[in-house]
């Protein structure tokens, strides 16, 4: 059971040798607890809100463990909500822990994971949405995830939801009143305008689920996947994109057996790549395992790109092995991309990929989406880098406050949209305000999810203990 009458502590800085660390200490017994291992100017219990102050962290076993600064915040304006103290000590793992350990022994105890921001959403200083975004927050990898979170944050992502909320709330108080006129066969809400606003309503929760798939992409990365025969520069282009010698680079072909991942940031977006063992037919059971693993790594891309070597020869079977592939790849939604390397092997006067099977593999691809490149040259591997933010740019049109970027808002509109669903049947089939009115409440509750207006302790445990400690 949640107990927030206890007075919680923790070291809310990462664990580690630096400059300062903070212990943060929140909850009733705040000021009392400080007063006892405390010794500085004045009395703290006079200390304003928002303000400074030095002096010793005292254990009365060990004596003065450090000399520090503290922050006062005062309930309700605080982080949590509650009285708060944050103790600004040197960084060093001993010094906090014999903070954390004195704080437990007058009276506190130690935080759970997320319970400080646990505690701001029970108080009321932010919603569902807003605590979940300071996780995110923490966690981003890219411009355009700090960005999503940044909308959620300030409230503006459940300012939306909450928006579609109340027009359905009011919607539902007019059905119910209908309720108590039933013998009148009042109807406070003409049935038309009703459906009206309901599909209204479910178009915006489609535009947004629909966004959960683009939300995954900018907050987890985009996955590029390189594929090719072995030796047609696979590891090159990783080591270029990346700027770093990742990869062994090798004339023997089969040099990367399993594959290697890494991340890149490029205008304001995370790729992670990853670089696949070489495709082809193979006796050595570590190559074929290699194989499989390409292919896997294939289903899981957003985007697959793959390399062919213009100095090497291409037989009807590779051709046939790339035209499934790429068909496939199409089919489930993943973008493509054609590199032919090597082209600084070839005297630029030569239509170096006018031979038969070159021209076959590249009719495979849209010509758009098809590159000549030297993984050598710099100037090369810089427009391999814009072309995939150009191939992911038809993502980029939405409008960062309505993007789903969380599985657990995807799944509660889901829910929202199914509840709205069976209103319209309802409505249709001319059934009476109270089945109508269940409905509607089925979808209130589904969106109060997202927002924290309608919690359980499941959902919260949920969240909460995905939080670091001191968070
Ligand atoms: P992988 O097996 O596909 O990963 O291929 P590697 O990246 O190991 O490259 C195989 C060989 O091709 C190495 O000797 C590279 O230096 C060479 N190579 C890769 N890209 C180019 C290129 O654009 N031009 C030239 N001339 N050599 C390249």
């Amino acid at each position: 059971m949640y107990n927030n009458q206890d007075t919680i502590c923790a070291i809310s800085t990462p664990i580690g040798e630096g400059g300062i660390s903070i212990v943060r200490l929140s909850g009733e017994k705040t000021f009392s607890i400080m007063k006892t291992v405390y010794h500085g100017k004045g009395n703290i219990d006079e200390y304003s809100g928002h303000t400074l102050h030095r002096g010793q962290i005292v254990d009365p076993k060990f004596g003065e463990i450090d000399d520090v600064m503290i922050g006062i915040f005062r309930a309700p304006h605080s982080y949590t909500g509650e009285d708060l103290i944050e103790i600004n000590s040197h960084g060093g793992k001993l010094i906090t822990q014999k903070i954390i350990d004195l704080l437990i022994s007058s009276g506190a105890r130690i935080a759970e994971p997320g319970e400080f921001t646990k505690r701001a959403f029970l108080n009321g200083k932010i919603d569902l949405t807003q605590a979940e975004a300071i996780a995110d927050m923490i966690s981003a990898k890219s411009d355009v995830a700090l960005k999503f979170s940044l909308k959620s944050l300030n409230g503006e992502y459940g300012n939306y939801i909450t928006k579609y909320h109340k027009e359905l709330m009011d919607l539902c108080g007019l059905i119910e009143l209908e309720l108590d006129f039933v013998e009148d066969d009042v109807q406070f809400v003409k049935r038309e305008d009703l459906l009206k606003k309901i599909n209204d309503v479910i178009s915006e929760i489609d535009t947004m689920i629909q966004s959960f798939n683009l939300g995954k992409l900018f907050k987890d990365g985009i996955k590029i996947v390189l594929v090719g025969k072995p030796n047609v520069g696979k590891s090159t282009i990783l080591n270029g994109l990346l700027m770093s010698e990742r990869a062994i680079v090798s004339e023997i072909p089969g040099t990367t057996r399993d594959f290697i991942e890494d991340t890149f940031t490029y205008k304001g977006l995370l790729f992670r790549l990853i670089d696949t063992a070489g495709i082809r037919i193979t006796d050595d059971f570590i190559e074929k395992e290699g194989m499989e693993r390409t292919k896997k790594q294939i289903k899981e891309a957003d985007v697959v790109v793959y390399i062919f070597d213009l100095t090497q020869e291409y037989e009807e079977g590779d051709i046939d092995f790339y035209k499934t592939d790429i068909t496939n790849s199409l089919k489930c939604n993943r973008k493509v991309i054609g590199i032919f390397n090597k082209c600084d092997l070839f005297d630029t006067d030569i239509d170096i990929i006018d031979t038969f099977n070159k021209e076959k593999l590249r009719l495979i691809f849209d010509k758009n989406n098809v590159i000549k490149l030297s993984a050598t040259n710099k100037d090369d591997i810089e427009k391999l880098r814009d072309k995939f933010v150009d191939i992911v740019s038809d993502f980029n049109s939405m409008e960062y406050n309505r993007v789903v970027t969380n599985i657990r808002h995807r799944d509660s509109l889901k829910k929202a949209r199914a509840s709205l669903l069976k209103s319209i049947e309802a409505i249709s089939l001319g059934e009476s305000s109270e089945f109508i009115s269940v409905h509607f409440r089925g979808a209130l509750n589904a969106l109060g999810e997202i927002t924290g207006s309608v919690t359980n302790d499941d959902i919260l445990n949920n969240i909460f203990s995905n939080f670091c400690i001191g968070k």
